[in-house]
């Protein structure tokens, strides 16, 4: 039936409510000093039933549903709250919970909802909850020394660690769809910057930011008497959430944006009252956070044995509250943001002799965060994606375009240009610790004259691990010896940007080896060092009495030795077959010698054919592999474990396999290790695991328990694999059937090894995030190709 009275807030006579709090249990466990209940004005508690009786909860269910069936409500939500609700313990609040359900769910959508301080959540809450689908917040005030300094127990002792434990308890995945979020107190001595990652470090689906009650007779504490010290620290951490990319719902923020969410807060904005209280005694209150305002302030002299919820809506104070911007104050009707700031919450009004015709005691507060949204807007940072923060971190949706699995061609670019910066701090460290010499000066000239030519070389995989290894102490002369890098690399540059200049190359191992061009044989004893002159044309080197010269021009005859890097046409990138530059062996698995002609075009063959199937299976990992994969390295053989594939986490831009002439499998391989590639890169530029070495997590494709990174590589490789495999099920085709073998497997033990890592505790906060991406990412509907 639908209700006729007309819509509420519009002077009509509507009295129809959807929010129901229902004190369950008036006492708490804890004794918090910001508690509106305990704390404030209001003392009424003292005189209450410490639970609510069956018989109270029956007949304010009957209440309720008399109230949905005559407005025609589709949907009402009840809230149990307290003092603490879980004070009921698990039978009484099983009791509790049936006869709502019972009264309710035939008539109307019941959404039921719980705000706890979580000191008391165990498991068999929770069971109890995911039962009766009731959605729990948490109090938390942010991070320890946040929460401590208000949410303590009567002795003073902390709740910290109980809240997390409850929060940690809602996250593993059985109960996850009983969390609804965290309530968090400000306090402006607390640090927003601590706060907020606190915050998010739970992973809730929402946080409700919370001003403290306070009133014109009872004003906030504004420390050193800032002027608008709750305006500046919420805009503190709404300029982090925006930056962040908006990880999580945040109530306040998203009802202030423009055109942001209206309703879903009486904190701000203009809509109508529409919640009711029922204490533990069956009577009818207004919100609770009147409680501030006088003793007595919230009550209605009604309850439910007596009044319907039509007569208690009909309150002189509910009634006040349901004619929008005309029962606001003068200053707020002609304020230029009431309607998003609403005055406030009705409580915040009030002050002795005008009662609630006021202003916000926080107006100050309210109209600074509102310019802080109309300065900062949020959308305008929709255009950061993939670009890093000032303090070096990923954006947030650089970590969320990855954690698809995939990863666009921009994020990928953002990851091949911080692997650059980190191979230039690497080469400055050299320089510092090296020295400066010819080459090094020639670098930097070209690097300001040809600076593509530069980058290029820079961006051969196999410049890093040099650097790694001949910067470790341990190893600086080790059997490469060393200072043979920076010449090469002055020489290749110069050769690519086909400037006259001349460069002094040491001879290693009876060669010369120019990243990204090739090597040059020479015969010439060791220790030896070659001039090498570059031209427009290409380059000339000679040592002794040897001369060779080398052509740019492919129709001109290569000279003896010279062995250009093997190109490899997969219809768009340059990619190459790396096996001739010694650094390539940074796998801890044996590399292959150097390949004849025909393996090398060989390899090459089976190499295109095999970026094409990847193309064709998952042409979002296609895009990934022609954003950053430019070298495969050839793996020894080896009979006894022929299928070999790998990554090193300084290389980046190459991945090893052994040689399969089977190009649908190589295509997995390369999946597999490109994904390894870049989350190496993604944890180049952020903590996604807590340093904890003393956690193992089993898995299921290993015998032996693995640390978390370890997992996480393992998961994040399989989500991948699992599209290909995915994408090859649903191909017809003889091989769809053991395709579907395939992604089975790799589906459960991708979804078993992240959930391990959710529960872990052994991630930190982007991390839960990435997971948790990834988790969302492994059940989406996959694209079938086409
Ligand atoms: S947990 Fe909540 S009800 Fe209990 S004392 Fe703290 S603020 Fe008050
Ligand atoms: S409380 Fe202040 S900012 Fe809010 S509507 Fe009223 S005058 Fe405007």
């Amino acid at each position: 039936m639908a209700c006729r009275c007309g819509p509420p807030g519009t002077g009509g006579s509507c009295r129809r409510i959807t929010q129901f709090v229902l004190k369950v249990h008036s006492r708490c466990d804890l004794s918090c000093d910001h508690c509106y209940v305990y704390q404030h004005a209001d003392q009424t508690w003292r005189g209450r039933p410490r639970e609510m009786a069956p018989e109270v909860v029956r007949a304010a269910a009957g209440r309720i549903a008399e109230h949905a069936a005559a407005h025609g409500l589709p949907v009402v939500h009840v809230v149990l709250h307290g003092g603490e609700p879980l004070l009921l313990g698990v039978a009484r609040m099983r009791e509790l919970l049936t006869d709502l359900r019972a009264a309710l769910d035939p008539l109307v959508t019941l959404d039921l909802r719980m705000q706890t301080n979580g000191v008391l959540l165990d498991p068999a809450f929770c069971d109890l909850f995911v039962e009766f689908g009731v959605k729990v917040g948490v109090s938390l005030d942010g991070d320890r020394a946040a929460n401590d300094r208000h949410r303590r127990f009567a002795n003073g002792a902390s709740s910290h660690h109980l809240v997390r434990r409850a929060l940690a308890l809602l996250r593993r995945p059985g109960y996850r769809s009983s969390y609804a979020g965290i309530l968090c107190t400000v306090d402006v001595r607390n640090d927003p910057d601590a706060v907020y990652p606190a915050l998010l470090a739970e992973r809730p689906p929402r946080i409700d930011l919370l001003l403290p009650h306070a009133t014109w007779d009872s004003p906030p504490p504004r420390p050193g008497g800032a002027a608008t010290p709750y305006g500046d620290w919420l805009g503190r951490i709404y300029r982090r959430w925006v930056d962040d990319g908006r990880p999580v719902p945040i109530r306040l923020f998203d009802a202030l944006l423009p055109g942001g969410t209206v309703g879903g807060t009486e904190a701000v904005g203009t809509a109508p009252a529409d919640l009711v209280v029922i204490e533990t005694d069956g009577t009818w209150e207004q919100a609770d956070s009147l409680k501030v305002a006088y003793h007595g302030a919230a009550g209605t002299g009604l309850d439910v044995f007596g009044h319907s919820v039509d007569e208690a809506a009909g309150h002189p104070g509910i009634v006040a509250r349901q004619g929008g911007v005309g029962t606001l104050c003068a200053t707020c009707r002609a304020c230029p943001v009431v309607d998003r700031c609403g005055g406030g919450l009705y409580a915040h009004r009030h002050r002795a002799g005008t009662g609630f015709d006021n202003p916000s005691v926080y107006c100050a507060d309210l109209r600074k965060l509102i310019d802080t949204v109309d300065a900062y807007p949020a959308r305008r940072h929709g255009s950061r994606s993939a670009r890093p923060d000032a303090d070096g971190a990923p954006s947030a949706e650089l970590l969320a375009e990855l954690a698809t699995g995939h990863g666009g061609s921009e994020a990928l670019r953002l990851l091949a240009a911080t692997q650059l910066s980190i191979t230039r701090a690497l080469l400055a460290a050299w320089r510092d610790a090296a020295g400066r010499t010819d080459a090094w000066d020639l670098l930097a000239d070209l690097d300001a004259r040809a600076p593509g030519a530069v980058r290029a070389v820079l961006r051969h995989p196999f410049v890093r691990p040099w650097l790694v290894r001949h910067l470790d102490p341990s190893a600086r002369g080790g059997p490469a010896g060393g200072g043979d890098l920076v010449p090469a690399l002055a020489a290749a540059a110069a050769v690519r940007a086909r400037v006259e200049t001349e460069v002094a190359v040491p001879v290693r191992a009876g060669a010369i080896m120019l990243p990204t061009l090739g090597r040059l044989s020479l015969p010439v004893s060791a220790g030896e060092t070659a001039v090498l002159r570059t031209s427009r044309d290409g380059f000339r080197v000679r040592v002794g009495t040897l001369d060779r010269a080398v052509s740019l021009d492919p129709a001109v005859p290569p000279p003896a030795g010279w062995r250009p890097t093997h190109v490899v046409p997969v219809g768009g990138p340059e990619v190459v077959i790396e096996d001739a530059d010694p650094e390539r062996d940074c796998y801890g698995q044996p590399v292959a010698p150097r390949l004849d002609e025909p393996a090398a075009g060989s390899w090459g063959r089976t190499l295109a054919r095999a970026w094409r199937v990847v193309h064709r299976d998952v042409p979002a990992h296609g895009a990934a592999l022609d954003a950053g994969l430019r070298a495969v390295v050839p793996l020894a053989s080896d009979p006894a474990s022929p299928l070999r594939s790998a990554t090193a986490r300084h290389a980046f831009g190459a991945v090893a396999v052994t040689g399969v002439p089977d190009p649908e499998t190589v295509a997995v391989l390369l999946v597999h290790e490109w994904q390894h590639a870049k989350l190496g890169a993604l944890l180049d530029l952020h903590d996604l695991v807590d340093p904890a070495p003393s956690t193992r997590i089993p898995v299921a494709w290993r015998p032996d328990p693995r640390p978390p990174e370890g997992v996480l590589q393992g998961a994040y490789a399989h989500l991948a694999v699992t599209e290909v495999w995915r994408s090859r099920a649903d191909a017809d085709g003889p091989g769809a059937p053991a395709a579907r073998e395939h992604a089975e497997r790799y589906l459960a033990w991708t979804r078993d090894a992240i959930d391990a890592l959710l529960a872990s505790g052994a991630l930190t906060d982007p991390g839960e995030r990435f997971v948790g991406r990834m988790r969302q990412a492994l059940e989406e509907p996959h694209v079938v190709r086409g």
